[in-house]
């Protein structure tokens, strides 16, 4: 079988195993980290990765797909730690996770210049290490593929092209992203059975969803505990309706848990908690709750599950 990169370097394809398909070790903003280091605790940082992580590992997890790219704080030294301590293997990425700026260098640079970056750290290494991209990231949000945005998916796109590595676009189906999304990869000649659109499980909105599922891609219903997107009843529901319909190849069930996230100050958690925002947020819930209900809803089985949580993420990473 093909092989894999993982930040602890290549291994056989088969030997992923059950998978969280996206999910973040750490998520900060790299600038303030790097302006203001003295705010952040790498220690108690790792504590939560380590203590994310393992709970994963004792639900049977042994991998994680982990999108944090450009702008997310990726650190493939900090993710190596993760994996070395808890024995879960992590799958790093390339890209830029931008909803629409771009910081001069790249906004000077064409295309094909962007795109090379992704290709040296799919194809040399990281941050200076021997630690390889194993796909591709770039995102879209409230403001719509943006020409910046669009220039991020023609480099990924041309990355993947070249080098076979596949893609996860971040997408917002509440503004309907993920079409534009698809067609840039379709324009550049991207291998549609190769790309993931991710968060698409925030939306009830099953037209939409087959919409994207008809080109060949995949779809993330990956933001399970985010109750602001989409409760988890409704999660469920769509989850429950599209394996009816038999889309249970093309079907990835994550959280997009980020074990620390700089996102908020540290009260907000409390808060978010406490109004209905996130609830039991964690790299946990699919298995303590959403994988039992799909079970009642008749529609997960053995076979269901090793499809989405084995064969989908190994299918998706090296066709
Ligand atoms: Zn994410």
């Amino acid at each position: 079988m093909a092989s894999v990169e993982t930040v602890q370097g290549a291994i056989d394809a088969g030997e992923l195993g059950v998978t969280l398909a996206h999910e973040h070790v750490r998520f900060r903003d790299e600038a303030v980290a790097a302006e203001w280091p003295g705010r952040y605790d790498e220690q108690a940082e790792l504590d939560a990765a380590l203590e994310a992580v393992g709970a994963a590992k004792a639900r049977g997890v042994q991998s994680i797909v982990d999108p944090t790219a450009m702008f997310g704080g990726r650190d493939v030294r900090f993710m190596k730690r993760v994996a070395d301590e808890s024995g879960v293997r992590i799958v790093a990425c390339t890209g830029i996770y931008s909803y629409d700026y771009l910081p001069h260098y790249f906004a000077n640079r064409d295309v094909d210049a962007m795109a090379e970056h992704f290709v040296s750290d799919i194809e040399t290494g990281i941050q200076g290490t021997d630690i390889k991209a194993a796909f591709l990231k770039c995102a879209a949000d409230a403001a719509g593929v943006t020409d910046n945005v669009e220039k991020i998916h023609r480099a990924v796109a041309r990355a993947s092209v070249q080098t076979g590595a596949p893609i996860m676009a971040h997408s917002m189906p509440a503004v309907a992203t993920g079409p534009r999304q698809v067609e840039i990869f379709e324009e550049e000649g991207v291998d549609l059975t190769r790309v993931q659109i991710a968060h698409c499980g925030d939306s009830e909105d099953l037209d939409y969803i087959e919409g994207l599922l008809a080109k060949g891609v995949y779809v993330g219903l990956d933001r399970y505990g985010l109750e602001m997107y989409l409760p988890i009843d409704k999660r469920n529901a769509v989850a429950g309706e599209l394996l009816r319909r038999g889309h249970a190849e093309r079907l990835m069930i994550s959280q997009d848990y980020c074990a620390t996230i700089d996102w908020f100050p540290p009260e907000a958690e409390e808060m978010f908690t406490a109004a209905g925002a996130i609830r039991n947020w964690s790299m946990t819930l699919v298995f303590d709750e959403v994988v039992p209900a799909l079970r009642d809803l008749g529609v997960m089985d053995d076979d269901v599950f090793a499809t989405i949580f084995t064969e989908n993420p190994r299918r998706w990473l090296v066709g």
